[in-house]
């Protein structure tokens, strides 16, 4: 304590833990601005079926409209949200603003409307609202609950699949979906798939990225695509980025594709312009 060597692999050490804990006390006080002047909203980005070209869903995706820094993505600030608390009033926030952007495309474009994709926090998981706050998420803005998808992580199955698997199956009985997003990550048996209540699996974009070159993360791809198909599971892979990738893809017989390829998360009006124009 207080004893600092110039130089020496401590203050090395030291600097950077003082770093991360003023960026911690920075970004906290922050983000609790940033919740109240409604700086937080959301992006869309769209997922695809790779035999017709339609957009069938959007993911969407957290940006905080910085004041100085520009936009930020959840990366610069998720874990201080999940570390403050903050992601609770973030995450209910989030649920609202995603049903309500869904609804006003039922109103647009009606049956061919895209489904909305809502990532969900482990903490939000473990918070005990969740199912209450997606009640009052599709009550608040009349959204078809078989158009609300939430994204839980890979990491979150031993949760799903022992204290969460009423509250799922609950929302699941009144049509809202589950995907399990970044899948392979996790270092899970994907077996274990087959005992939890989901509907769509997400493949992460690293096996995307790899699978041309690297006969194990292909391996991965068409396993993952070999169990929705065995389990009667749509199965979008995430991070298309080339036409060879998505060549490739279809080849494996997947059929959800969500990319830089097809298009970058946009912010509510361009991707409203992208879908109206998409629909056509
Ligand atoms: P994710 O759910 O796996 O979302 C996909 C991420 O990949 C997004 O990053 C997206 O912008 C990015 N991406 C999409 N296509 C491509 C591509 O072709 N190439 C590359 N390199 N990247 C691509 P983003 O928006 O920075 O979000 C990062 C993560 O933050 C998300 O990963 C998700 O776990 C989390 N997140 C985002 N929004 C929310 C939210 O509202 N609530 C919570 N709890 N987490 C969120
Ligand atoms: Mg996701
Ligand atoms: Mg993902
Ligand atoms: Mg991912």
């Amino acid at each position: 304590k207080g004893r600092i060597e110039v130089g020496g692999p401590d203050s090395e050490a030291q600097l950077a833990r003082t770093a991360q804990a003023k960026r911690h006390m920075r970004l906290s006080a922050e983000l609790r601005q940033a919740v109240e002047r409604d700086e937080l909203i959301l992006y869309g980005q769209p997922v695809l079926d790779l035999r017709s070209g339609q957009v069938v869903a959007v993911e969407s995706l957290l940006r905080w409209m910085h004041p100085e820094l520009s936009v930020l993505a959840p990366g610069d600030f998720l874990d201080v949200a999940e570390a403050t608390d903050l992601i609770f009033p973030i995450g209910s926030r989030v649920l609202g603003e995603a049903c309500r952007m869904a609804a006003t495309w039922v109103d647009l474009l009606g049956p061919a409307a895209p489904s909305i994709h809502v990532n969900i926090s482990g903490r939000q998981l473990e918070g005990g609202n969740l199912h209450r706050e997606v009640l009052r998420a599709l009550a608040g803005t009349g959204l078809d609950p078989s158009q609300l998808v939430l994204e839980l992580t890979e990491t979150h199955m031993p949760l799903i699949a022992n204290s969460l698997k009423n509250d799922l199956q609950g929302l699941r009985d009144r049509g809202v979906k589950v995907a399990i997003d970044d899948l392979g990550t996790g270092y899970s048996s994907l077996t274990r798939i087959t005992e939890l209540p989901v509907d769509i699996l997400k493949i992460d974009m690293s096996f995307v990225a790899r699978m041309e070159e690297d006969p194990a993360s292909a391996a991965v791809v068409r396993g993952i695509l070999s169990i929705g198909d065995a389990l009667g599971l749509d199965v979008i892979a995430e991070g298309v980025e080339t036409p060879s990738q998505a060549v490739r893809l279809g080849e494996y017989g997947c059929t959800g594709v969500q990319g830089y390829l097809y298009s970058r998360p946009l912010p509510e009006e361009e991707l409203l312009a992208h879908l109206a124009k998409a629909g056509r």
